[in-house]
């Protein structure tokens, strides 16, 4: 592990990953040496997409940029902290709602991990209501999403499982 580096892992299930989340990792970037975006799955719980298709949706947001890296892991994100030498955790706040849920998994997190810190960033207000459950809905009922994911990837319906 590398300490002069710092290294942010941004963990979620991002199924699939919305502007919302684009725009927390564009907004992080100056901050870190290296972005990791950890794709957080359960092997007893599929998601909604194919994980390859996360996956792939994600390097393709961020093509060209070498800062960032897409994982996929299981298991503790503190224990994916440690294997990738990550030092930070980042999560993107839009409400209250967000902030009491973080809240809790970050200081559980410190109390088990004291040398990981979690940064947060709060939304850009025209993203706060953007979900990716709200985006999946509007998916499964054969609606138009391509507002809400980055440039350039299309999701279609034929694509989820
Ligand atoms: P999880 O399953 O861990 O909640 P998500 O994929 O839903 O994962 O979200 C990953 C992170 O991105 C969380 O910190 C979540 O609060 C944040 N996030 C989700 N949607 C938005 C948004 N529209 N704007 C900013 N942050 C967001």
């Amino acid at each position: 592990m590398n300490n002069n580096l710092r290294i942010a892992l941004f963990p979620g299930s991002f199924d699939p990953f919305t502007i919302g989340h684009f725009d927390i990792v564009q907004r992080a970037l100056p901050m870190f040496d290296k972005i990791i975006i950890a794709i957080g799955y359960n092997s007893n719980k599929t998601g909604f997409f194919k994980l390859e298709d996360r996956v792939d949706w994600i390097k393709q947001a961020f093509y060209g940029e070498n800062k960032i890296e897409v994982i996929q892991y299981q298991g503790l994100t503190v224990d994916c902290c440690n294997d990738q030498g990550a030092q930070f955790i980042l999560r993107g706040l839009r409400t209250s709602v967000d902030f009491d849920y973080e809240c809790s998994i970050a200081q559980m997190n410190k109390l088990m991990h004291p040398h990981i810190e979690t940064v947060f960033l709060l939304t850009k207000p025209e993203h706060t209501p953007i979900s990716s459950t709200i985006v999946r809905d509007i998916v499964r009922h054969g609606g138009d999403v391509s507002d809400f994911l980055p440039n350039g990837i299309k999701i279609s319906i034929s694509k989820h499982q």
